[in-house]
């Protein structure tokens, strides 16, 4: 396999229009597609047809000359990724590795690869992303600052509610142990039990089940004086829990309520919903404790684009776009991405925060 140069330093141009975060962005784009170029079959003649280069990369909104990518697109190509034919080569059976389900998308070695996650479709099946220990750490790290953003703290006892295997709860395990918190693995019986006890300083749920862990919680910490424990939700950012439902999401003023009660369930009511995106990273976007949407803190890592679900068209990165959401991860390993479509639409906030974080925001396009 080729050795990977890494390209230069950040240089002048990148620096031109004084965004300290578009420099940053620019640089791990190319060192990506410097990668891609070396090692990634699917992305390297994509790149190619583009005209697009790691050497004359001089903007990130390059990107847009490459097409969109959907999780169905993956699914087919994951399906008519070629499986080795021991007959073909000659070679007994027990010789020939079986495929990774990540396909042709793997850009790593097979002992790279460490663990592999499914992302659910709409109309049934998966696709598959895999992660080598070095997109692990990037992800366990952003799970980390997030938690430490929203008040996660070394010693604190937090119920890890781990109902099923999920790439955001295991990073936020992970990025719990890191924090130094005492990760406790258990049901939401033993929950209640651990709370009327006095056991537990914080919850950390899957977003699906938030509305059931409030529940629980509102009885038994009205036993003890109605102190409220921290609250940490982590899921997808298209699971109809953290925002509203995909028919007419925004349409009716019944389905902005019904959304804005979720949120204050899930997120909003002093607990902390952190949202990822399959194949991408389990923790991408945090709410806003002024409620005033979700900031978008891991920017240096992905590239962000709203565009017309429609026509596909690039809309302007501007306060108030509205469109869907793509994601382009600038650091992957394993199972690397170019302009994924998300299914999501949002509206963009840029303008300052009361909470005052200073990473833009993305909300719900008629509740922010
Ligand atoms: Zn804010």
């Amino acid at each position: 396999m080729t050795q990977v140069q890494l390209p230069p330093a950040a240089d002048q141009r990148s620096a031109r229009d004084g965004a300290p975060l578009r420099a940053r962005q620019l640089l791990k784009l190319r060192r990506q597609l410097l990668y891609l170029q070396n090692h990634s079959p699917v992305y390297r003649p994509l790149l190619e047809r583009a005209g697009l280069s790691w050497r004359t990369l001089d903007d990130v909104e390059e990107l847009r000359r490459l097409p969109l990518t959907t999780f169905e697109d993956l699914r087919a190509r994951q399906l008519a990724a070629p499986s080795p034919d021991a007959a073909a080569s000659g070679v007994s059976i027990a010789a020939v590795p079986t495929p990774l389900p990540t396909g042709d998308l793997t850009t790593c070695p097979a002992e790279r690869v460490r663990r592999i996650y499914p992302a659910p479709l709409p109309a049934g099946g998966s696709c598959f992303f895999g992660v080598s220990d070095r997109d692990l750490s990037l992800w366990v790290r952003l799970a980390r600052e997030a938690l430490l953003d929203r008040g996660m703290r070394q010693g604190e006892r937090v119920l890890h509610l781990a109902l099923s295997r999920h790439a955001a709860l295991d990073a936020a395990l992970l990025a719990l142990e890191e924090i130094g918190a005492v990760g406790i693995l258990a049901n939401l019986e033993e929950m209640s039990s651990l709370v009327e006890e006095g056991r537990l300083d914080a919850v950390c749920a899957p977003v699906s089940c938030a509305m059931q862990v409030e529940e629980a919680l509102r009885s038994c910490e009205v036993k003890r004086g109605g102190a409220r424990l921290a609250r940490y939700y982590v899921g997808d950012l298209g699971d109809p829990a953290a925002w509203p439902g995909e028919d007419e999401p925004w349409g009716s003023k019944e389905r902005r309520d019904q959304a804005a009660k979720r949120a204050d369930t899930a997120g909003h009511a002093g607990a902390a919903l952190l949202v990822g995106v399959p194949g991408i990273a389990p923790v991408l976007l945090a709410s806003c404790p002024n409620h005033a949407g979700f900031h978008e803190d891991a920017g240096e890592y992905c590239f962000s684009e709203i565009i017309n679900p429609e026509s596909g068209e690039a809309l302007p990165w501007q306060d108030g776009s509205r469109g869907e959401l793509v994601l382009t991860p600038l650091e992957r390993e394993c199972t690397p991405l170019l302009r994924l479509r998300t299914g999501v639409v949002v509206q963009l906030h840029t303008g300052p925060c009361a909470c005052g974080r200073s990473s833009v925001r993305l909300a719900p396009a008629d509740v922010s």
